[in-house]
């Protein structure tokens, strides 16, 4: 895949890209990360890329006219266009997922007051990462690009670590643990040492759906169950009921 990304700001992204998986990434040629100042695109003596809002008030507009020659010369015939912003779709596994079947994303950082409206037009989808406000699009890009990245084939070194993560199935993820078996008294649970990998695969289930109850219900609300996971859900309520009873 490759991603273009369109900023006043290139050199924020040297960092973020030269460590970890995302670098190894890069370094085996699964994704190409270029950043592109848009600056380069101002064609008039002070190179200015933005100017003040019409109709006044405070801050500065990014300018139609440098913003779309950086679109299309950057855009490729099957490119997919971004712009961060805080008025788009809030980003989503989902969304991330069809992002990541994209061969060419080209990303466009606003900053300032944001971009003139005009540039909408050349834009495919307007994706946000949150209802706050940053002060530039970089931060969001960067978030974007991580996790479209960690999907692409061969990025992660299991490719089934993609598979089973928080918010892939619309379920949280179970809980995980590492050695040493017992810290501070705090027990691993037994099942997870005993090597039966179909209890264990039943309990990850049990414990997904348990921790998506507990801790963002609204995602079950969205998603349909499958026959096992109703007779863990009624097999839980049951035990639930007994414990009340008890008490
Ligand atoms: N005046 C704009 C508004 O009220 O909608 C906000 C502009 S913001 C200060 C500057 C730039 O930061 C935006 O053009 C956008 O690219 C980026 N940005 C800020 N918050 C963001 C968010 N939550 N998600 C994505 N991009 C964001």
């Amino acid at each position: 895949m490759k991603i273009d990304i369109l900023t006043l700001f290139p050199g924020m992204f040297v960092s973020p890209f030269t460590e970890s998986i995302i670098k190894r990434a890069v370094e085996k040629g699964l994704v190409d990360i270029n950043a592109i100042n848009i600056r380069e695109y101002a064609e008039d003596r002070h190179q200015q890329v933005d100017d003040y809002p019409y109709g006044g008030g405070a801050g500065m507009v990014l300018k139609p006219d440098v913003v779309i020659r950086a679109l299309e010369n950057t855009k490729s015939a099957d490119a997919y266009t971004v712009y961060l912003s805080p008025q788009g779709k809030k980003l989503t596994q989902e969304i991330v997922r069809d992002l990541s079947r994209h061969s060419h994303l080209v990303l466009l950082c606003g900053h300032y007051e944001g971009i003139d409206d005009r540039i909408l037009s050349l834009v495919d989808e307007e994706i946000s990462i949150g209802d706050y406000i940053l002060t530039g699009g970089e931060l969001p890009a960067m978030v974007l690009i991580d996790a479209v990245a960690r999907l692409l084939p061969g990025v992660l070194g299991d490719d089934a670590s993609a598979g089973e993560e928080s918010f892939t199935n619309q379920l949280l993820e179970y809980p995980q643990y590492t050695r040493p078996a017992i810290y501070r008294q705090k027990e691993v649970p037994a099942i997870l040492l005993s090597g039966h990998h179909e209890k264990i695969r039943r309990w990850r289930l049990q414990q997904s759906l348990l921790k998506t109850l507990l801790k963002r219900p609204e995602l079950l609300l969205e998603r349909d169950f499958t026959a096992e996971e109703k007779k863990i859900l009624a097999q839980m309520l049951f035990e639930r009921e007994r414990e009340d009873e008890k008490n």
